[in-house]
């Protein structure tokens, strides 16, 4: 894992070596995943069980559902958006969402002034812990370079157009630092409760490649 960018050391999900899609690299990586796994369970390092149980969380408990409950709190509760504000860490863990890929996070808040966009320019780092396991594009080489380059043009094609007077940071996603974008509530939204603006918070956009949705 990570043997393209030995210095930005951390053990995630591994796939930097097939961004391409091509089924030949895809069975080649599945084939070493196998092999790597095979070895470290004859030498007693990991439990395969524990593995498929890791696997099974992020695959179906663990999601973007999380970071929009967190977006939807600091929406309505202006102690908690201050909380997050100063210890995204703390207060994501306040509500229960703790765990891999999430240890240090810094929540990003959008105003009338500034969109925030993550990336991770390296490869795929991605805060677990809120949103679960990262989309394909996150991951993909176009992604990574453009959202640098050209943001503007990036959140275009994902049908976002910003005014040109909002200014669009981009923030480079690490394996110290990851970040979670917390979307402006729309307009129009006042009378909702909290668990009607969880559905309005879309996994892109707490990465920042959409806004929060109207309400219905
Ligand atoms: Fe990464």
């Amino acid at each position: 894992m990570h043997t393209d960018h030995p210095d930005h050391g951390h053990g995630h999900d591994g796939d930097h070596h097939h961004d391409h899609d091509h089924d030949n690299r895809y069975s080649d990586m599945q084939a070493r995943v196998r092999a790597l796994e095979t070895v470290l369970t004859e030498k007693g390092l990991i439990d395969p069980a524990a593995i498929d149980a890791i696997v099974e969380t992020y695959e179906t408990r663990v999601g973007p559902r999380n970071g929009a409950q967190v977006v939807a709190k600091s929406w309505v509760d202006p102690a908690f958006a201050a909380f997050l504000h100063e210890d995204a860490t703390a207060a994501i863990a306040s509500l229960g969402f703790t765990g891999r890929q999430g240890e240090h996070m810094r929540a990003v808040f959008n105003t009338p002034e500034t969109h925030n966009l993550v990336v991770c320019t390296l490869c795929s780092c991605y805060p677990w812990a809120v949103l679960g396991l990262p989309p394909v594009w996150y991951k993909a080489p176009a992604y990574r370079s453009r959202a640098v380059i050209d943001p503007r043009g990036v959140l275009a094609e994902f049908g976002l157009t910003l005014p040109e007077t909002t200014k669009i940071r981009v923030w480079d996603s690490t394996a110290e630092l990851r970040y979670l974008v917390i979307p402006e509530r729309p307009e129009g939204t006042e009378g909702l409760s909290e668990d009607d603006l969880v559905a309005l918070v879309s996994r892109d956009a707490m990465i920042g490649t959409a806004i929060a949705g109207a309400a219905s």
